[in-house]
């Protein structure tokens, strides 16, 4: 579960997570930004189609990023 969001929180783009990037356990680059994820999975997900999570996450509301979280992997079809 989330733990308290400091101010330095980013989401991850696959699940909407908030997550420090200080303690993610993955990241990837794309088009020059770092990508921080809750899991290697997220990172793998987004890594399949980078351009489709961004522009998605670009487009988010983020008060979705506490309901949408996965249980294990993403729920969401592209
Ligand atoms: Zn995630």
């Amino acid at each position: 579960m989330p733990h308290p969001a400091g101010d330095n929180t980013v989401v991850d783009a696959v699940c909407l997570m908030h997550i420090d990037p200080a303690t993610a356990p993955a990241q990837s680059r794309h088009r020059g930004r770092t990508y921080h994820f809750c899991t290697r999975d997220c990172r793998d997900w987004f890594e399949a189609d980078p351009d489709r999570y961004v522009a998605y996450l670009s487009g988010v509301e983020p008060r979705d990023a506490f309901t949408r979280h996965h249980g294990g992997g993403p729920q969401r079809t592209l």
